[in-house]
């Protein structure tokens, strides 16, 4: 430990080297003393994990000097008919937030009481979009139409990538000289993010040859990767997946404590009109909450939280009732690679009988994207009907007093 501590202080060692001498566990307890030294705080919880770091020092986290453990509860049990996921499920949240579970978990029992989340994947597809810059607008244009024209071309050179990844659709844009290719790809079970990324660059690379457009980025931000995007909004990235259930006039009073017209007019005045007022990306009330949680139980990116939550809750005053519904246009999640393969959050997806690669390929990222979105279902109802109730209940009291 003396030495490699005065090899890293006299900096003849690397702290990010320190694996290619030592095995994992031992290279993370040096590198911490290391900051310990530096901070002058004691580490020593930081070093009591379950996890075991010879993939995750290689894959995961680079510089790893120990974990955070985040309290993970259960909301459930929560029905789910989806056309992936059919089942009862708990659904793991990993949250240091105070009654968000407490409050999922309410949205469960109503969903469950009522029957069950209807789920269905509108569309499924992980996105890169590359930027070339061009000499002119005519060139850009040329370029783009040469993309479209060669869609089985470029669609071919990526399949040589990746055995479960598939290009399946192109769009152009343009801005000026540069011209954006959104590349779409099924991606399987895996989220996809790399696996897109590597295709893309080899369909990249021809398009650089055959039109004289510079390849200048891989990403060129039309992707849109972890950043609020309207894009994501309208042509969807990874899955496009909506829930609802049919809440009738008995059930929305028994279990949610109001009626469907406050129901109805708290959603509207709030998730729709306060949140086109506001210019926001996300008409709901708390969907990132739900898939942050999930996200962090189940070892997805957390980043992608900003896209999965893009969500729209909608309230339709029915006969009888409401049907309550949220749609999900860009959720990105795996159920291989990335952080899926650790073993405490990959205990996490085994819960919902969702971990590793699915048969066929790709139905165990959709029966989980269905389940998120039942969940996210649960918490939006939850949220709705506490406000409704309020807000029912102040209309009572005024009324009582009046
Ligand atoms: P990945 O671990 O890079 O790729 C998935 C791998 O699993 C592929 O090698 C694939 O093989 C294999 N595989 C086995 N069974 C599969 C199945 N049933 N379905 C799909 N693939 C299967 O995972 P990824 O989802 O593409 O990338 C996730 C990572 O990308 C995360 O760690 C994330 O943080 C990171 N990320 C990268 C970028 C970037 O720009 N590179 C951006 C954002 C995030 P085949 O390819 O041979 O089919």
């Amino acid at each position: 430990m003396d030495d490699y501590m005065q090899r890293i202080r006299d900096g003849s060692l690397k702290l990010y080297a320190l694996e290619a001498e030592l095995p994992p566990d031992e290279a993370i307890s040096v590198r911490r003393s290391f900051i310990e030294e530096e901070t002058g705080v004691s580490l020593d919880i930081l070093g009591e994990y379950a996890i075991t770091t010879e993939r995750v020092t290689k894959r995961n986290c680079e510089n790893m000097i120990g974990a955070v453990q985040v309290p993970v509860g259960v909301a459930g049990p929560l029905r789910v008919m989806g056309e992936y996921a059919d089942g009862t499920y708990y659904l793991p949240l990993a949250t240091t937030e105070g009654a968000l579970i407490a409050s999922v978990n309410r949205g469960c029992s109503a969903i469950t009481k009522a029957g069950g989340a209807e789920v269905r994947i509108q569309r499924d597809g992980m996105t890169r979009a590359p930027v070339f810059a061009c000499d002119s607008v005519p060139h850009a244009i040329e370029a783009a139409r040469w993309v479209e024209e060669h869609f089985s071309l470029l669609a071919d050179a990526a399949a040589a990538t990746t055995s479960h990844g598939r290009m399946e659709r192109i769009t152009t844009h343009i801005a000026g000289t540069s011209l954006y290719v959104r590349f779409e790809f099924f991606t399987g079970d895996a989220m996809g993010m790399n696996m897109v990324t590597i295709g893309s660059e080899k369909a990249a690379e021809i398009i650089q040859r055959e039109t004289g457009a510079r390849l200048i980025a891989l990403s060129g931000n039309l992707c849109t990767d972890k950043k609020p995007s309207a894009a994501n909004v309208v042509m969807g990235r990874g899955k496009t997946v909506a829930a609802g259930i049919f809440l009738s006039d008995a059930m929305v009073k028994d279990i949610l404590k109001t009626d469907a017209a406050s129901l109805a007019e708290v959603n509207t005045r709030k998730n729709l009109v306060g949140s086109a007022r506001a210019v926001s990306l996300g008409f709901n009330a708390h969907a990132a909450n739900v898939i942050a949680a999930v996200f962090l139980a189940c070892g997805q990116d957390p980043a992608h939280v900003v896209e999965g939550s893009n969500a729209i809750t909608t309230v339709d005053p029915v006969e009888g009732g409401v049907y309550v519904a949220v749609t999900l246009p860009s959720l990105q999640v795996g159920t291989v690679g990335g952080g899926s393969a650790i073993e405490t959050q990959q205990t996490c997806l085994q819960m919902l009988g969702v971990a590793g690669g699915g048969e066929p390929a790709g139905s165990n990222a959709k029966a989980f994207a269905e389940i998120i979105a039942a969940g996210v279902l649960a918490g939006e109802l939850s949220l709705l009907g506490a406000l409704a109730a309020g807000h029912l209940a102040r209309a009572h009291k005024k009324l009582g007093r009046g």
